[in-house]
């Protein structure tokens, strides 16, 4: 009987009117309260997952535009904290409670600060709306019913909560998309932006992600922007026509946003490792490896993946063990399998151990060679391969080289082994979009990487003497 008055009583109390959407919802789960302890909790478990946020003037920056627009809203008893994360993935989230988050990815793919302020917008939006909550409360009641009222009494709001928790970075609905657009529409217009900044950056977004599937392979899956917040082809329409129905407004302060950005880290950065004429460097960690010409490199957060065409795949990660090489490849790597083998080896310097013998991956024989290196006292750097039986003895070469090619960075390199970076570049008198693309470091489709990069259709021409993204080594 009591989980029968209890639900009673959240149903009446909580199905309120949103202030900023004039909605009826219902969010018994979540109390307002209880946001804030919500988001606190799992805000932890976003640092714990993407490490150290950025500081310094480009965070503070976005911090400051984040309150600017936040001020605008109909939600100000909310403690709006803004995050950037350093990761190259195009991404923004929000949590209960006004967390807020936006990668480094997305700041260097937006071209204004009335941009950034759109998609700050549209996250508030995502809390005012408190998307979040709603999503949770439906979720909750109508995918376990009882068994959660059940878990409310007995374990409280913890627990009933922590049933939610995964639904926070999984995408909003339809409607929700829709209607954190038009906050983010009203906000930024209320914050004294042009209101068809939102539009622009969407538009932007879906040509970077067309770019993204076009270069397939290149980038780790990872959640991306689309993942979490999913795009209709009609958003973009959408948010035009929304921010008609307000005053224009010319502000876009398109040259102070570069001007902060200018020199920001472009992909992955010396705290992620990238790969340079075919090695991979890691300064933060200080290795080095080479690997066969030709490959593709995947960067996680655990492990390196390279594949290259001729099938062989390596998995680059590492591993904590105290034994000595041989113990470790014997006992603990290949658990007593195999390990007829296994050899010991060096490494420029380091302790090591191989072992090479016949598998099976995915249903094809492969030859199966195992390295490990022991980086420092307790420390394994490990290389796994799985090789095609007729990849040729020169390609062969090429893996041992990648084996024994393991090695500190120097201090030269610490120096001068750069991760990518985006300038900002005054367009010389003469200057089209093929003079300007030809500057940029990326890995093919140059001229598209510029235009989506610089938010450019087809056929809008560089104008001289303005100034333009692009991304060197
Ligand atoms: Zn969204």
């Amino acid at each position: 009987m009591l989980a029968v008055t209890l639900a009673g009583t959240a149903v009446i109390a909580a199905c309120s009117v949103n202030p900023a959407t004039g909605d009826r919802q219902f969010t018994g789960m979540l109390p307002m309260a209880n946001e804030a302890a919500i988001g606190a909790q799992e805000h932890s478990k976003i640092q714990a997952q993407f490490g150290n946020f950025m500081t310094g003037p480009v965070a503070d920056y976005v911090s400051s535009i984040g309150q600017k627009v936040a001020q605008n809203t109909e939600r100000t008893d909310v403690q709006y904290r803004f995050y950037t994360i350093d990761s190259p993935i195009v991404n923004a989230f929000a949590l209960p409670g006004g967390y807020i988050y936006i990668s480094r990815g997305l700041l260097t793919l937006a071209n204004s600060e009335a941009e950034l302020a759109a998609v700050l917008g549209h996250e508030i939006g995502h809390v005012t709306g408190r998307h979040a909550a709603e999503r949770m409360s439906k979720g909750t009641l109508a995918g376990l019913g009882t068994a959660v009222l059940g878990a409310a009494v007995g374990g409280g709001v913890a627990q009933a909560a922590s049933v939610g928790a995964n639904l926070y970075l999984s995408s909003y609905s339809r409607s929700q998309e829709h209607q954190s657009d038009e906050l983010g529409v009203r906000y930024l217009a209320r914050a004294g932006y042009n209101p068809q900044a939102m539009a622009d950056f969407l538009s932007s977004l879906d040509a970077q992600s067309k770019l993204e599937a076009k270069a397939a392979g290149k980038k780790a899956g990872g959640a991306n922007y689309f993942s979490t917040h999913p795009l209709t082809t009609d958003r973009v329409r959408e948010a035009r026509a929304e921010a008609t129905k307000f005053p224009a407004i010319n502000v876009e302060n398109r040259a102070r946003y570069l001007t902060q950005i200018n020199g920001l880290t472009y992909g992955d950065s010396s705290s992620q490792g990238f790969t340079r004429d075919n090695r991979f460097y890691h300064p933060q960690m200080g290795f080095t490896f080479s690997y066969p010409n030709g490959a593709k490199v995947t960067n996680g957060t655990s492990q390196v993946a390279i594949n290259h065409p001729n099938g062989t795949v390596i998995v680059f990660d590492a591993a904590k063990s105290s034994s000595d090489p041989m113990t470790f490849m014997t006992r603990e790597w290949l658990k007593g399998q195999n390990t007829g083998t296994a050899e010991a080896i060096n490494v420029n310097g380091n302790r090591g151990a191989m072992a090479s013998f016949s598998g099976n991956v995915s249903g094809r024989a492969v030859t199966v060679r195992l390295v490990a290196v022991e980086w420092q006292p307790g420390q394994y750097f490990r290389f796994q391969m799985a090789i095609p039986k007729n990849v040729g003895s020169s390609f062969e070469r090429e893996l041992k080289d990648t084996a024994y090619s393991l090695r500190r960075m120097t201090s030269a390199e610490k120096n001068s082994v750069k991760p990518k970076r985006l300038i900002v570049l005054t367009a010389p008198a003469g200057s089209t979009v093929a003079s300007m693309a030809s500057k940029m470091a990326v890995d093919g489709n140059k001229q598209e990487y510029f235009l989506v990069l610089n938010g450019m259709n087809a056929s809008e021409p560089v104008v001289a003497g303005q100034p333009y993204k692009i991304v060197i080594n």
